[in-house]
């Protein structure tokens, strides 16, 4: 099918499970309770994309508080009791971050849960997002490892355990958000793909990177006021990524300042374009949606084209983010029907 739609990762989480609106919300339950509602969550999250005709569904990372730090949580070798603030994202944002003590091991499975539990109740191709090596690096405080790159690897060696795991649990997709890709583009080059590629190692299932221009909070709005007028950061890193082993790329294009002709560097690659705004409350309409697909067109071979949002709707509204799912899914029928 052209076009299939789907969505970068997280959804909003229901004020029964957390703290509505926020990118770093609190619990509202605990222990065994807490566990159960995020299971309940996940299945909420699968249902609305189901019925807003999202092909490659998520489970809308119910289970984590952010996602960075959902998958450190479950690191052995980390302090999360004495945070120390750093700049991330080359000084973007400042961030209270925990601190590599020693050296890193899971303490178990990760998602096993959430991905079940979601793999249990649909039969939609189902995808799940895990931070990448280089943007975890760049969200932590490095005690032990005394080199990035060398905490990067081994970060990415914990990844790819849990990627093969989650292959097994019948995952059809497993993607890495890589925004810091988009911040460090020598280093991406330089080692940043081979810490992803060591992330993907050994899956046969399809595997994506997601680099995007952030959520739509007020520092990366700022930032991106700061990028000009064209924002050419993928141009620096595509043609490495076409190179690489990995299947997909998740970028952003609609309301962007990305020339969409960069897209052409990504050959080879399925192309996941984003089609849906995250930083404004404003629907699209399907006529939009088509638009951007259209546009992308030019560029990438429309078999390789899936709809998609620009990032996470982790911190926007619940109804905004189900009005944008449902725009989704009919911007990606119009244009199958317009350009089929
Ligand atoms: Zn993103």
């Amino acid at each position: 099918m052209l076009f299939p739609a789907s969505v970068a990762g997280s959804l909003p989480k229901p004020s029964w499970l957390a703290e509505p609106d926020k990118l770093w919300p609190q619990w509202k339950l605990a222990g065994p309770e807490l566990a159960q509602a995020k299971l309940d969550a996940t299945l909420l999250a699968i249902k609305l994309q189901e019925d807003a005709c999202i092909d490659i569904v998520c489970d809308g990372e119910m289970s984590r508080q952010h996602f960075v730090h959902g998958f450190l949580e479950f690191v052995d070798g980390i302090d999360f009791e004495n945070k120390v603030e750093m700049g991330i994202r080359a000084d973007r944002y400042k961030a209270m971050v925990p601190q590599v003590r020693g050296a890193l091991k899971l303490k178990g499975r990760v998602h096993a849960a959430e991905a079940r539990h979601a793999r249990a109740h649909t039969k939609h191709k189902l995808k799940i997002t895990m931070p990448g090596p280089m943007t975890i690096s760049d969200t932590i405080a490095d005690c032990h490892y005394g080199d990035k790159v060398k905490m990067a690897m081994a970060f990415a060696d914990l990844l790819n355990h849990e990627a093969r795991a989650l292959e097994r649990d019948g995952l059809d997709v497993i993607q890495f958000d890589e925004p810091a890709f988009n911040v460090f583009m020598d280093e991406v080059t330089g080692w940043g793909i081979e810490a992803l590629e060591r992330a993907i190692d050994g899956l046969k299932c399809t595997t994506a990177v997601h680099i995007c221009y952030g959520y739509g909070i007020k520092a990366n709005i700022d930032w991106k006021n700061s990028l000009g007028a064209e924002w050419r950061q993928y141009e620096k890193i595509f043609p490495a990524l076409a190179k690489s082993n990995i299947d997909q790329v998740s970028i952003e294009c609609i309301h962007s300042h990305v020339p969409l002709q960069i897209l052409s560097l990504l050959e080879g690659k399925d192309v996941l374009a984003g089609v849906i705004d995250v930083a404004s409350d404003l629907i699209e309409t399907p006529e939009e949606i088509a638009g951007v697909i259209s546009e992308v067109m030019k560029y990438v071979p429309k078999e390789r084209i899936v709809a998609c949002t620009n990032c996470g709707m982790a911190p926007m509204r619940r109804t905004v983010a189900e009005g944008k799912l449902r725009a989704l899914g009919k911007g990606a029928s119009l244009a199958r029907e317009r350009f089929g």
